[in-house]
């Protein structure tokens, strides 16, 4: 599986470009920003785009999912429980001082034990309410992979102080879902170095128990 990490936006969200290197079938996850980058990519990788997922819907994570949209027809994944979030788009924009990407419609919505496909390889929609109600994680059986949103950081925990967040949800989450995957499990969080779920389990301050 091809897969290329794009730290985007000045908040830095992991960007992740997803390919099928049999079928060139491509799935782009959180494109906060940068979009004319990620079609670089897409174009010298000679990937088609198929899907593009958001983990949540803030600002840094969700802003440039229309322009990606508009470029290359892929539709727009999320869970329902953001909606609320995605309505409050402008108002995130003024908190971080980016400029309002406008409205956003979501395509199809994403819940607990969805599964997606990028050309033939699997993966699976984790909801991980907490950080925000709406949170999903993705999570690839075969590469043992994961996808973090702002669930699950190295050495540390998505923030709980936004409108939308709770604290005993994301915990909750943290410890039924999350280190229920196997300690090799790769993990690619939002922001920041990729870690691996047995690292967390060992290290991590708030998943001590
Ligand atoms: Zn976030």
């Amino acid at each position: 599986m091809f897969h290329k990490i794009l730290p985007v936006g000045p908040l830095q969200c992991n960007c992740s470009i997803l390919g099928d290197e049999q079928t060139h079938e491509a799935m782009v996850i959180d494109p906060g920003d940068q979009i004319d980058d990620i079609l670089n990519i897409l174009r010298s990788e000679r990937l088609t785009l198929k899907q593009i997922v958001v983990t949540h819907a803030h600002i840094d994570h969700v802003g440039g999912a229309m322009k990606l949209k508009a470029a290359t027809g892929a539709p727009i994944l999320m869970n329902q429980d953001d909606y609320a979030l995605l309505k409050m788009l402008d108002m995130q924009a003024a908190w971080v001082g980016m400029r309002p990407p406008g409205p956003v419609t979501v395509d199809e919505a994403l819940s607990e034990g969805s599964v997606l496909k990028i050309g033939t390889i699997p993966s699976n929609v984790i909801h991980t309410p907490g950080h925000t109600e709406g949170s999903i994680c993705l999570y690839f059986p075969e590469e043992k992979k994961l996808i973090a949103g702002d669930t699950l950081f190295a050495g540390s925990i998505g923030r709980t102080d936004l409108p939308g967040g709770n604290f005993e949800k994301i915990i909750r989450s943290l410890h039924t879902r999350l280190l229920a995957l196997p300690d090799e499990t790769q993990v690619m969080p939002g922001h920041g170095p990729e870690t691996t779920i047995g690292d967390e389990r060992e290290t991590n301050p708030f998943l001590q128990k």
